[in-house]
């Protein structure tokens, strides 16, 4: 078992407390790792090493600074079979997709916005003989990267990426529940040429590291990607300092399926959207909105597709859906599966705990489950479960699909299934999501805005947003006699 430590200034750091916390194996339960519970002492260190380092960081050359991403990225791939067991092992999803996403995309994430940053342009407003204006954008200082532990390594380095490479300095909190990557990603930046101070990690617990780092009087910006109720806490806190907050929250996305739909492959599209990472993924579509007139020959054929995905041991080949990441987790959402039977639901498959023979039989793993028939405003329509639940909702017509797409709280992203192209860009225009996919699901595009409307955030990342998040804009004016 490995003890880990901070990483502060360049050096591996015990925290000041002495104190650790466990990071247990979610497929096993196994202890994995002890990891520090780090205070605001050790938070302060990691802000003062920061803010020594951002005058020569952010002085550099915007080549140089991109080169040292290129060279991480170029790590990451050259190491990504091991950083995949390790994300896997931590967070229980089946490894070749810790290794076909996560550190494809961790990967992609540095490359992108190296290149992003060497083509980013900025904009001359001329006045004529009056003189003319340049904009400028510059770095911020030290910035504060707070993530989730649903897509550990993918989501620290889409904002790592561009912190580092618009000129800031950074300190980031992964989540407790899944640190062996981003710790793992410390060493591949000293050995990627990122100079001491310029990248800083504290391990610890959201309420104290977290909000210790949240806190800081030195943090000029706050990146944070989690759930809703946790990015309101930080939106409160830091609205007396009025600085910059990116906010990427939770989301109860719907798939709206129409009678034109072509189901051979909407069904395998709806299948990977519900359940990819064991729905774990903000994205995930868990609602599915599907019209009357095919509403039961697509339930039945979805349900046995479902039902034939394979749980178990992540590190299996053919394993679907690994362990969820934690039993607290694992309860919640049994406990969601409960409530449907209790409001008369009719669970069409999966619906329990699943215990893998072997050495996974203490993980935490649900049996992938589809439910129809519940009563409209039941809690499994609006809260988001985080888990491989998929409730089904029949629809009369357009109006009908985008009411119901619209009656949550969030509004992160939607899927639209038809054949009707007028149909799609109108039903596009109506949902009130920050991103919807027709036809498909979760295809990306680095340079697209990414984000969402009402609970589910506020601001966008991806090519300039992220960019023009993790800088300053001054307009300077030139008089022209
Ligand atoms: P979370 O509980 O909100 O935690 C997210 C991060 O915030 C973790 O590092 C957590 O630390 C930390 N944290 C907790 N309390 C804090 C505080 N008071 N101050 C500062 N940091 C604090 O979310 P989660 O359970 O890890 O992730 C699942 C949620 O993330 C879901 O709602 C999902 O939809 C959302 N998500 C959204 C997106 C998106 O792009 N919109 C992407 C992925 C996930 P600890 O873990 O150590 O407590």
């Amino acid at each position: 078992m490995k003890t880990l430590a901070n990483f502060i200034d360049g050096q591996r750091k015990p925290p000041a407390s002495g104190i650790y916390l466990d990071d247990v194996e979610p497929a096993t339960g196994n202890l994995l790792a002890r990891i520090p519970d780090s205070t605001a002492v050790d938070v302060n260190e990691a802000v003062a090493a920061a803010a020594r380092a951002f005058p020569e960081w952010s002085g550099l050359p915007i080549a140089a600074r991109a080169e040292c991403l290129q060279r991480l990225a170029g790590l990451i791939q050259a190491n990504a079979l091991e950083l995949a067991r390790l994300e896997s092992t931590d967070t229980g999803k089946p490894l070749q997709l810790a290794l076909d996403v996560d550190m494809a995309r961790a990967q992609a994430n540095l490359q992108f916005f190296a290149g992003a940053m060497t083509h980013w342009t900025s904009t001359c407003h001329d006045m004529g003989p009056v003189g003319f204006n340049y904009t400028r954008r510059e770095a911020l200082g030290v910035v504060a990267l707070i993530t989730p532990w649903n897509l550990p390594l993918y989501l620290l380095t889409w904002k790592l990426a561009p912190a580092l490479v618009t000129g800031n300095t950074v300190v980031a909190k992964p989540s407790e529940l899944t640190p062996l990557t981003a710790d793992a990603l410390c060493e591949l930046a000293r050995e990627a040429g990122i100079p001491p101070g310029v990248f800083n990690l504290v391990h610890g617990s959201g309420n104290s590291c977290g909000q210790a780092l949240v806190d800081h009087p030195d943090i000029r910006a706050i990146s944070f990607t989690g759930g809703t109720t946790t990015g309101r806490r930080i939106a409160t806190s830091v609205a007396p300092r009025l600085i910059k907050t990116s906010l990427e929250l939770g989301g109860k996305n719907p798939a709206l399926v129409f009678d034109d739909a072509d189901l051979e492959s909407t069904l395998p599209g709806l299948v990977r959207a519900g359940f990819t990472n064991q729905g774990q993924v903000c994205l995930c579509s868990s609602r599915l909105l599907v019209h009357e007139s095919i509403h039961d020959q697509l339930v039945s054929r979805l349900a046995d597709l479902v039902a034939a995905l394979r749980v178990g041991d992540p590190t299996a080949g053919d394993t679907d859906q690994g362990a969820l990441i934690s039993r607290a987790h694992q309860r919640k959402v049994l406990s969601f599966i409960e409530h449907a039977r209790d409001q008369g639901g009719q669970i069409l498959c999966g619906g329990q705990a699943v215990q893998p023979p072997g050495r996974c039989n203490q993980g935490y793993f649900v049996a992938p489950t589809v439910i129809t028939g519940l009563p409209a405003d039941c809690r499994l329509h609006r809260e988001e479960i985080f888990g491989p639940v998929v409730t089904v909702q029949g629809f009369a017509d357009e109006d009908e699909a985008i009411a119901l797409a619209n009656a949550v709280d969030y509004g992160l992203s939607a899927t639209v299934w038809t054949g009707q192209l007028r149909r799609a860009h109108r039903v596009a225009a109506r949902l009130q999501t920050g991103i919807v996919w027709i036809n498909n699901w979760l295809v990306r595009d680095l340079r697209t805005p990414f984000g969402g409307m009402k609970d589910s955030g506020l601001g966008r990342e991806g090519g300039e947003w992220s960019l023009a998040f993790f800088t300053e804009t001054k307009n300077v004016f030139v008089d022209g006699n």
